[in-house]
């Protein structure tokens, strides 16, 4: 969570505006005398509890969540109501400070060190006469000498000070060495190497840049046979996978990722050419590994060993992947927005190794067989209820009520009610029984999908305004990958306020004021003019845009139509809102200026929906038009 957010959880809207502005429930929202101009007639002030935001339909005509709000009443700008907001909720603040400089140099050294390892260890393997054997080795292993410059494969020769005598002559310290998980520390004081004897497989981070080291013992008598690099300032084993920096074009292209374990595993696929494969060189898959992949596809494939105890890490592997990706992707799959459901839809399914073999092997051995074995790969659910019932005899009653025991809960934790349901009654029909009796094993009852909790107090938003959200996301994520359609935005309507996200409004407002003084071009990078607590933002959104790549002119048209139409249509209900209740009050003034804004914001509507079907009509007979170039 990051800092804005957690703010808003814990700060109700409702209780913040009340401390100073009396609130008067009515229907959803509460209303009051908009405390910015001068309202002392009907109140003209709502604050909404379900979308924490609140909205002057009088004089001011805006609104916002509790960051506008403190930035209107205090007259103060974004940085400093986050300060204010954020020590009333008790949110602690990180910034940049020398500090941080320090460590970011820190980083860059260590980098450097563990570059300068893997160029020398691969410079070894290549052309020295005592990697000999490891060569031999790699040869017999049918690793071509392509693939080990593309992965930098490396010798680490079997002496306590080789890399140390080296990385020492070229000026680095031995702390930094150490640091870096080079070395390990000697009882009586000093440091000897950590690797020895070992082919090394270079870890690089998506970008293709070193963060550690896996290492393959080379005498058989070895312990331990796979060794890694240590955690540190550079290297999370938790968070990458081996190989991800010559997939992710793959990935990205085929748009389905096959996760193997082995780093071998890996390196042989993309010799034999499938190259939408990474290592997750361990057993058991972590949420931050997932998270890296998301961005770049919505399928993937687990390649993983038949033996019993993959099956088991597989089984945990798989309680992590359900999970991170089901809260990832259910704000989304909430929505109604069909078209980004659909690309969104995230997809898990499990291959298993014919018996006896890892994926190495059977790429050396047969690369079709590779290719069935992808093809074959289950969802997920399909994969658990095979190995869980696969033991047990389903005719017997003992049987069926440990299936259902094991399986019941897991489906019940999904946040697809379809899904849910379709496996309720497949389950029921493998056992023969009936599906109420399935549902009585246990009491529990089905999980939600799971939603922002906003203060205790506050009801769950309605779907149409999750989508709210989401639309505003995916129009501004449009919009900083191609900067240069802003003018050409504004001119069909988009404006700051339709952001009711003061994060996203603020990112908006920056881009905008950017682009007013300095132009198109060059693409500007936001950072360095945003405020720390907004990076993360900036980010997400940047790398969530990326995803859609490439995107034309009029998708990003319709997603800024789209979301003025929402904002349009949500201004005209609650207009209305208004507009009876003067009429109810007998304000006749009020309720006829209700009524032309309500005819002006109609208008705007038509002209907008009207925009939306223009383009959903061009872009139907472009498509249409390159389908017959295609047949001519
Ligand atoms: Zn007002």
């Amino acid at each position: 969570m990051t800092p804005i957010e957690e703010i808003k959880s814990k700060i109700d809207i409702v209780d913040f505006v009340g401390q100073t502005v009396k609130l008067r429930r009515s229907g959803k929202s509460y209303t009051g005398f908009c405390p910015f101009h001068a309202n002392t007639k009907t109140p003209s002030f709502y604050v909404f509890p379900d979308t924490q935001s609140w909205h002057c339909f009088g004089a001011c005509g805006t609104g916002g969540d509790v960051f506008n709000y403190v930035m209107k009443r205090e007259n103060v700008d974004f940085g400093e109501a986050l300060k204010m907001l954020a020590e009333r909720a008790g949110v602690q603040l990180s910034e940049r400070s020398p500090r941080d400089a320090l460590e970011d140099e820190r980083v860059r050294r260590l980098r450097e060190i563990t570059e300068a390892a893997a160029r020398y260890w691969h410079n070894l393997l290549i052309n020295s006469e005592v990697a000999r054997g490891v060569h031999n080795y790699l040869t017999n292993r049918e690793i071509s000498e392509q693939s080990i410059v593309n992965f930098q494969l490396g010798y680490a020769p079997e002496s306590w000070d080789a890399l140390s005598k080296y990385l020492l002559s070229r000026g680095y310290q031995p702390k930094d060495i150490h640091d870096a998980g080079l070395t390990s520390e000697r009882d009586g004081g000093g440091y000897y190497d950590r690797f020895r004897n070992r082919l090394m497989f270079p870890i690089r981070d998506i970008k293709g840049q070193t963060i550690g080291f896996g290492a393959r013992a080379l005498d058989e008598l070895q312990q331990p046979k796979y060794l890694n690099s240590p955690q540190s300032l550079l290297f999370d084993k938790s968070a990458v996978l081996y190989g991800v920096d010559l997939a992710k074009e793959a990935i990205r292209a085929h748009g389905v990722a096959v996760i193997v374990e082995g780093y071998a595993d890996a390196l042989m696929a993309h010799q034999c050419g499938f190259k939408n494969v990474v290592a997750s060189m361990g057993t058991a898959l972590t949420e931050m590994q997932l998270r890296t992949l998301q961005r770049l596809a919505k399928k993937f494939i687990l390649a993983l060993d038949a033996d019993v105890a993959g099956l088991l890490a597989m089984q945990r592997g798989l309680d992590v992947a359900q999970r991170t990706l089901d809260r990832e992707s259910a704000p989304v799959l909430a929505a109604d927005l069909k078209t980004l459901e659909d690309r969104l839809k995230i997809d898990i399914r499990v291959a298993v190794l014919p018996s006896g073999y890892d994926p190495d092997d059977l790429l050396r051995e047969d690369l079709s067989a590779w290719q069935s074995m992808l093809d074959s790969a289950l969802p997920v659910v399909d994969y658990l209820i095979q190995i869980v019932t696969a033991p047990l005899d389903l005719s017997s009653a003992k049987g069926k009520a440990e299936a259902a025991r094991s399986l019941v809960p897991l489906i019940q934790k999904m946040a697809d009610p379809v899904e849910r349901s379709h496996y309720l009654q497949d389950l029921a029909r493998r056992l023969r029984v009936d599906e109420r009796a399935l549902l009585e094993t246990n009491t529990r009852a089905p999980a939600a999908p799971s939603v922002r909790t906003r203060g205790a107090k506050t009801a769950l938003a309605p779907a149409s305004e999750k989508v709210a959200f989401s639309l505003e996301d995916y129009c501004l994520a449009l919009l900083l990958r191609h900067p240069s359609e802003l003018s050409n935005l504004e001119r069909l309507g988009l404006q700051s306020e339709d952001f009711t996200q003061s994060e996203n409004r603020q990112i908006f407002e920056l881009l905008k004021s950017w682009l007013d003084y300095e132009g198109s071009e060059p693409v500007p990078d936001l950072r360095d003019a945003l405020e720390t607590v907004l990076f993360g933002r900036y980010e997400y959104l940047v790398a969530y845009g990326a995803q859609y790549e490439p995107i034309n002119v009029d998708e990003i048209e319709r997603a800024a139509l789209r979301l003025r139409e929402r904002v349009l249509k949500q201004q005209i209900e609650r207009l209305r809102f208004l507009e009876e209740e003067s009429q109810r009050a007998n304000e006749l003034d009020e309720m006829q200026d209700y009524r032309q804004r309500i005819a002006l914001s109609t208008e705007q509507l038509n002209w907008t929906q009207a925009a939306i079907s223009a383009r959903s009509m061009a872009g139907r007979a472009q498509r249409a038009a390159a389908t017959r170039e295609k047949a001519v």
